[in-house]
């Protein structure tokens, strides 16, 4: 258990979102959009704890499948779970490189053997988002006002969990539709909460029928797309991913001693379910079948304390459908780091502002762009004079490598999720290999 409450982790969040410049913002009255944020705990000799916003982030938008780049310097996927988390990387990043200078401490600290990194004792994470999440976490039983006392529900999904369907397989949890349903309390329900993200395909597909037949749960899905479908994870999956390898990501993997798992994922007010939200962002798979094959490795199967804050956050998503609030087509990004903390993504994946001609150049990059975070991290592993880690590549080779060379270097990384995706999400969309074959200009 965490010692923070709920609102106490929103609060932290409202308050830094507050205070940051409002280029990039919603307009009041006009737009809503979904807050994100990485949240710090420190605890210090004494047991006191405090926390601190380490990243943050809004957006709403994804760019479909026809517009991925194999450049590394557009952001596909611009919503605010999935920027939180990018802008946490660069964090990440900033922290190890204060690992040189004795002045200005850092969270990490050389690992005895001092062949890697780890995160000094009493750090750990919380991760906020003011809205359910996309995917299967949105998918939860309500109550219409159409109600009609209706318990087929229950039954039907019960048998579907011995019929033999592709989704239920042994590698899903036996109780997932225990998980689902929640007991009786959700007899009296009778409608689906819906999502707008469709099953991947392989996975079972949504029956689309009358209220709680609508969708399947359980299953992986891809992100919703104005127009052009995307090729984008949704977050509920995604997040699900931080669960079995951590928040850090693949490259920083490279140097950590350890994967970053979070201690508790909080929701603002919104329209969310307790027993969803723990379903699909932990509980959804069942990795005992390949305990064996990772049993030398620090990754884990994380489960996160799951909190609902009272709190809400003052662009959230209108509830009535009658609203003439939209979505806010730009997305804020803002980390902890110095300098050039705050930037601004556009629509199109670039920085806000830029213009046609400057498209691609180091301008209109955001600072999270895949392309400038295999910048960035270059850089932090030549300051750290590498020789010393695991990767024994040396320090004056990384400039000629491209960023799927750097990413193979992450090899205990890489090896788990394989088997993670062999075992238990083997319809997991992978990008296309060719999208990570980049590298630095010269
Ligand atoms: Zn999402």
């Amino acid at each position: 258990m965490t010692g923070f409450k709920a609102d106490d982790i929103a609060k932290v969040c409202l308050e830094k979102f507050k205070s940051l410049p409002k280029n990039g913002k919603p307009e009041n009255g006009k737009q809503w959009t979904v807050l994100a944020a990485f949240v710090q705990e420190n605890q210090n000799e004494d047991q006191e704890t405090m926390l601190k916003v380490v990243s943050l982030a809004t957006g709403t938008t994804c760019i479909g499948s026809s517009q991925m780049d194999p450049t590394g310097k557009i952001l596909h996927d611009c919503h605010a779970e999935v920027l939180a988390r990018r802008a946490f990387t660069r964090y990440l990043f900033w922290e190890i490189s204060k690992i040189q200078t004795s002045n200005n401490p850092s969270i990490f600290v050389h690992s005895e053997e001092n062949k890697c990194l780890k995160l000094k004792e009493g750090i750990s994470f919380h991760f906020y988002t003011s809205q359910t999440p996309c995917g299967d976490a949105s998918i939860f039983p309500i109550k219409t006002q159409n109600f009609q006392k209706d318990s087929s529900f229950i039954v039907k999904k019960r048998a579907g969990t011995d019929d033999g369907s592709p989704c239920l397989k042994h590698r899903r949890l036996e109780n997932l539709d225990d998980n689902f349903s929640g007991g009786l309390s959700y007899a009296s329900e009778n409608d689906l909460n819906r999502t707008g993200a469709k099953s991947v395909p392989g996975e079972t597909a949504d029956k689309l029928g009358e209220g709680l037949d609508y969708h399947e749960v359980g299953v992986l899905r891809i992100k919703p797309g104005r127009g052009i479908p995307t090729n984008s994870m949704s977050c509920s999956d995604k997040m699900l991913k931080w669960n079995l390898v951590g928040c850090q990501g693949s490259i920083i993997s490279i140097v950590l001693n350890q994967p970053i798992y979070l201690k508790s994922i909080v929701i603002g007010k919104c329209t969310s379910n307790f027993q969803a939200l723990q379903r699909a962002l932990a509980n959804r798979f069942d990795i005992s079948g390949c305990e064996n094959e990772l049993k030398d490795s620090t990754f884990r199967h994380n489960r996160p304390e799951i909190l609902l804050s009272g709190l809400e956050f003052e662009f959230s998503k209108p509830v009535s459908s009658d609203s003439l609030l939209k979505p806010c087509g730009s997305s804020f990004v803002w980390c902890d780091v110095l300098p050039c903390s705050c930037e601004v993504v556009a629509k199109n994946g670039y920085r806000l502002g830029a213009v046609k001609k400057t498209q691609g150049l180091p301008q209109s990059v955001c600072r999270v762009s895949r392309y400038s975070m295999f910048e960035q991290f270059t850089k932090v592993l030549q300051d750290l004079k590498m020789k010393n880690f695991a990767t024994n590549v040396e320090t004056e080779l990384l400039p000629e490598m491209d960023y799927s060379q750097m990413k193979a270097l992450s090899k205990c990384y890489l090896s788990t999720w394989k088997v993670l995706r062999n075992n238990c999400l083997e319809n997991w969309l992978q990008h296309d290999r060719s999208l990570d074959n980049f590298t630095l200009d010269k």
